[in-house]
């Protein structure tokens, strides 16, 4: 039986583990993987105290931070389903079941289907939803970016320095996200960007050699070997069935990290606070922590 498990090891739930490792509780750590959503962003420049760092350097700097504390973490192990019995929360994971007095969840969000037929097909032979990932795997080659937001100019950005033409196909009349990130994706001579337009078919057999368009119901094939899928995300919410979410399967919380079920608390991505960021996730992990302290520290 441990005092806290903490489903997640992205900014939130790893800097929830350095606050419960210096409250001395007995914890647990439940991971598909260290880092999340962080270790996939290209250039973090808005991260307090770092002027520029790579989502992949932050990342290794918060996990040293953690594992400085003695820290027992089940790493690729998911939670697929909780429950709770009396004040028991019982976590179930596709390897095992654990029983604890509360939960964090902070599981945060996946990436969105493209919704195309062969989509699956295409996986890893073409098709990646992860530009730091995958993004080297293309050098010198023409790619597409299918997206207009945030994540979508982060992977532009990345892919420009990669790439030989990075094609960024958008569903609205023009591209969303940072001011400072478009400009940089407008003005590179590398980039081509298709506004108005969705993608309504992967061309190829065994790998992807490009993508068939749709503007105005006018079709157009574009050649690429590359194709990036960066239109939003969901969140990773599906085995929190007994807490509160809302229309968009965020996790409801208070201004305490609370969930509507006593005992489990949610922090970052996952939740409905509204902005989606690493110092955001990072702080409200903190505070998910304390309030878990809180809880436990009241029951005994
Ligand atoms: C391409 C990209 C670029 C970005 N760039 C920036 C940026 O420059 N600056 C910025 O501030 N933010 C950026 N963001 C947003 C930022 O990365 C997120 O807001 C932040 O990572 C959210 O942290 P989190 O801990 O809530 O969730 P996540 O980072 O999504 O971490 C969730 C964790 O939960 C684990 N998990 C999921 N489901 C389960 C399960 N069922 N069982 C067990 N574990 C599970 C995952 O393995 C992961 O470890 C970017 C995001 C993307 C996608």
């Amino acid at each position: 039986m441990y005092d806290l498990i903490i489903i997640g090891a992205g900014p939130a739930g790893i800097t929830a583990a350095v606050y419960a490792a210096r409250k001395k509780m007995n914890f647990l750590v439940i991971t598909r993987d260290i880092g999340g959503q962080a270790a996939w962003s290209g250039d973090v420049e808005n991260y307090t105290g770092y002027q520029f760092v790579t989502g992949p350097e932050l990342v290794s700097k918060f996990e040293e931070h953690m594992r400085k504390y003695r820290i027992d973490i089940k790493e690729g192990e998911a939670v697929v389903d909780l429950e709770k019995s009396g004040e028991i929360v019982k976590v179930k994971t596709n390897k095992s079941f654990y029983d604890s007095k509360a939960v964090i969840i902070a599981s945060g969000k996946v990436s969105r289907d493209l919704g195309v037929p062969q989509e699956a097909h295409f996986k890893n032979r073409g098709l990646t939803y992860c530009a730091t990932c995958d993004g080297p795997l293309f050098a010198g080659k023409d790619v597409a970016v299918i997206g207009g937001g945030n994540s979508a100019l982060d992977a532009a950005l990345q892919l420009i320095k990669i790439a030989n033409k990075v094609y960024v196909i958008n569903n609205t009349p023009r591209l969303g996200g940072d001011p400072v990130m478009k400009e940089k994706v407008e003005a590179s001579p590398v980039v081509k960007i298709y506004n108005d337009s969705k993608v309504v078919a992967i061309n190829g057999d065994k790998m992807v050699t490009g993508i068939r368009i749709s503007k105005y119901g006018n079709e157009e094939d574009i050649s690429v070997q590359g194709i990036f899928v960066e239109i939003g995300l969901i969140p990773n919410s599906s085995f929190a069935k007994i807490v509160e979410r809302n229309q968009a399967q965020e996790i409801k919380i208070n201004c305490r990290n609370e969930t509507s079920v006593p005992g489990i608390f949610a922090a970052g991505d996952v939740t409905d606070v509204p902005e989606k960021q690493i110092i955001i996730a990072a702080g409200e992990g903190a505070k998910a922590a304390l309030a878990a302290f809180k809880y436990i520290s009241q029951q005994r």
